[in-house]
């Protein structure tokens, strides 16, 4: 068997995610290539060293533009903060490495822009850190959605709302700069278009309200020094769909009370799915006619599922969902990919989210094909 050289940038929360999910990819999965990784980059190099030996990495390196020399390297996973991703990838495909980037997939839609062509003149394969696509009830959902089960699709109504930020001394990140990131939208936003788009189909036009509601935040943790913050804490909008489907889609990272709120309603002319990810082995299924809505419950009869427990209700967690992305991004590695978010169907998620931003800053709808 062919042996794939993973290269992982970054060993923050989604470091370690990607950290585990390929080791789990190798102990669930019978994949088509011999994982083996390669190398560690952190720009804290004595972190690196660390983290790689803790996750089994062979080599570690404190600049990444060593791990994307690095000859053992065939695929480089980004996991550091959004405005990285650029030059990363940027530099991965030009060396003709297949690249995996956690999302949101650039800081402007240029940006985005110049990384699908390059990956398209590359010729390899690219995926965007979209996870919650990969929830074997997401596929279940996409497939009644697709069977006409709903009927004809009339709204969707998709809220992802956390509340990491509600406190107003929580500190300054690099997720508060707009250049380095561009707040609640691209944060936590950028899931739900994805998840909206891979359900119900293309947007056509938007319609949306943003608002910095703490204008500043502590410099540090406890710091007495303030700093100015210009990206949305909160935004709502109305979307139509291609399709003629109505919605609307909010998210804020200020709502009290929830903590990874990412949740959908979407409703036919036959009946309402609805899902929240807090509960993500579960989607409520309504059936007009009847009096109520079922409980479908993950179990083994579902792939995605089985892989990990032949036992129902036990339950999938957030882990699992990242092992399976990386299991598809394997696959199409292998040439047998099938439903990843590539570079291409990234940018049209930044597209959207670009459609977002100018409709609320010139409060009118826009077309998403002005931009
Ligand atoms: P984090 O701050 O926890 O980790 C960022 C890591 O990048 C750190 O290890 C840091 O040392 C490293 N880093 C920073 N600059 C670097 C450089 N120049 N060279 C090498 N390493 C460098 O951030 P996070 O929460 O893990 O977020 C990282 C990315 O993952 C972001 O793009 C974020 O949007 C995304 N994310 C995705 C999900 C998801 O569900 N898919 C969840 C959280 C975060």
């Amino acid at each position: 068997m062919r042996s794939l050289g993973i290269g992982l940038i970054g060993t923050g929360f989604m470091g370690r995610a990607h950290a585990l999910a390929f080791n789990n990819a190798r102990a669930v999965f019978e994949l088509p290539f011999n994982l083996t990784l390669a190398a560690l980059a952190d720009a804290d190099t004595k972190r690196a060293q660390r983290c790689a030996s803790a996750w089994g990495f062979a080599q570690a390196h404190g600049d990444w533009q060593q791990l994307i020399d690095n000859p053992h390297v065939d695929l480089v996973a980004i996991t550091t903060p959004n405005h990285l991703h650029y030059p990363m990838a940027m530099a991965a495909l030009a060396a003709g490495k297949a690249v995996y980037c956690e999302k949101p997939l650039a800081t402007s839609l240029q940006q985005a822009d110049a990384m699908r062509l390059a990956a398209y003149e590359a010729g390899v394969v690219t995926r965007v850190g979209y996870n919650y696509q990969h929830n074997p009830m997401i596929a279940m959902a996409r497939q009644m959605i697709d069977a006409g089960e709903l009927g004809q699709i009339i709204s969707f109504q998709g809220e992802f709302s956390e509340d990491f930020m509600a406190d107003p001394a929580s500190p300054w990140s690099w997720r508060c700069e707009v250049e380095h990131a561009g707040g609640a939208l691209a944060d936590l936003g950028s899931h739900l278009l994805a998840m909206a788009r891979y359900l119900v189909g293309d947007v056509s036009k938007v319609c949306a309200d943003s608002q910095t509601v703490h204008a500043q935040r502590p410099a540090s943790p406890g710091s007495t020094e303030w700093r100015s913050i210009a990206v949305d804490d909160q935004v709502h909008a109305l979307l139509r769909f291609a399709n003629g489907a109505r919605g609307t889609v909010s998210s804020s990272w200020l709502k009290h009370g929830y903590k990874n709120h990412l949740s959908f309603e979407i409703s036919g002319t036959h009946g309402t799915l609805a899902f929240d990810q807090e509960r993500l082995n579960e989607l409520r299924l309504f059936r007009a006619g009847e009096q109520g809505f079922q409980r479908l419950l993950a179990g083994p009869a579902l792939p995605g599922y089985a892989a990990f427990s032949p036992a129902a209700g036990h339950q999938l967690g957030y882990n699992e969902l990242k092992t399976l992305e990386v299991q598809e991004l394997i696959m199409a590695l292998a040439g047998q990919g099938a439903a990843g978010t590539d570079f291409e169907a990234a940018w049209e998620v930044e597209r959207l989210a670009t459609a977002l931003r100018l409709a609320a800053r010139e409060e009118r709808w826009v077309n998403v094909s002005e931009i």
